[in-house]
């Protein structure tokens, strides 16, 4: 596997490669991402995984300070699970000074986590559009855990006419049904007994039974989301760390 770490020798090392399969990170790997390196290793001839703690997508609250890194564990996951380049760069190669451009994804980016996190689509947006013309793969690939970003995704691929797939991938659980995410990692043993109301609360694709067992618990949000497909999202603090969570619903639950 190679790393590379500025723009100008990603595209050398991709020049000339076709069926290119990019898997868009922050690190911090768990089961969730290294499903999506193993959907993108069977569908695509060259697959490019990005490691990169995009700032614009954090808001002020220490939040980017804690996310966990540890680049040498997640290159050598990486590579076990059949990425081909490692793109990593620093904060400047892609927001060097005098940056100034930015993707709005307008009413996908308003509601929900839109709402708590101001400004954080844009930076996801942004930092998508970005990776993509680097790269420019054919696919690109996403989990469902975070169903919201695919939304305001998809909806800016449609409407930048952007030449490329978008696939999304189901939510990777631990047994006890807590959906992986690198800010678990942040949580005491008591904090994360208690996280484990929310996905048993989803569990119930019912938002009225779901919010009932959310009772006591910090909740930014539950509701159906009309996504494609329609979801049951939710977002809750728990101590300091928040955690989001949802899951696909299908015709015939309640909506
Ligand atoms: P992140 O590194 O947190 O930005 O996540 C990178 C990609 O992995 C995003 O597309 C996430 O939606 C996806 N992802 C994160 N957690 C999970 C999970 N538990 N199951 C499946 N995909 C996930």
């Amino acid at each position: 596997m190679r790393i590379t770490r500025t723009v100008a020798e990603t595209r050398a090392a991709l020049r000339g490669a076709e069926n290119v399969g990019l898997v868009p990170t922050m690190g911090a790997y768990h089961a969730g991402h290294l499903s999506l390196f193993r959907a993108a290793r069977e569908e695509c001839e060259t697959v490019v995984a990005s490691l990169f703690v995009n700032p614009a997508q954090f808001g002020e609250d220490g939040d980017l300070a804690r996310y966990p890194r540890d680049e040498a564990h997640d290159a050598g996951l990486a590579e076990e699970h059949g990425v081909d380049l490692l793109f990593a760069p620093a904060a400047d190669e892609l927001y060097p000074p005098g940056y100034e451009t930015w993707v709005e994804v307008e009413e996908a980016s308003r509601r929900l986590e839109g709402e708590h996190r101001p400004g954080h689509f844009r930076g996801v947006a942004t930092i998508c559009l970005k990776l993509f013309n680097i790269v420019r793969p054919r696919r690109a690939y996403f989990g469902q855990k975070d169903a919201q970003q695919v939304e305001v995704l998809r909806r800016m691929i449609r409407d930048l006419n952007l030449e490329l797939e978008l696939r999304v991938l189901p939510t990777v659980r631990d047994p006890d049904g807590l959906a992986l995410s690198s800010r678990n990692a942040l949580l005491t043993p008591e904090e994360r007994r208690r996280a484990l109301a929310l996905p048993r609360a989803l569990a119930t694709k019912d938002p009225a039974r779901a919010q009932t067992l959310l009772d006591g618990l910090d909740v930014d949000y539950i509701e159906v989301a009309p996504f494609d497909p329609p979801a049951l999202v939710a977002a809750i603090r728990i101590g300091s760390t928040r955690l989001i969570d949802n899951v696909p619903l299908d015709q015939g639950d309640p909506q």
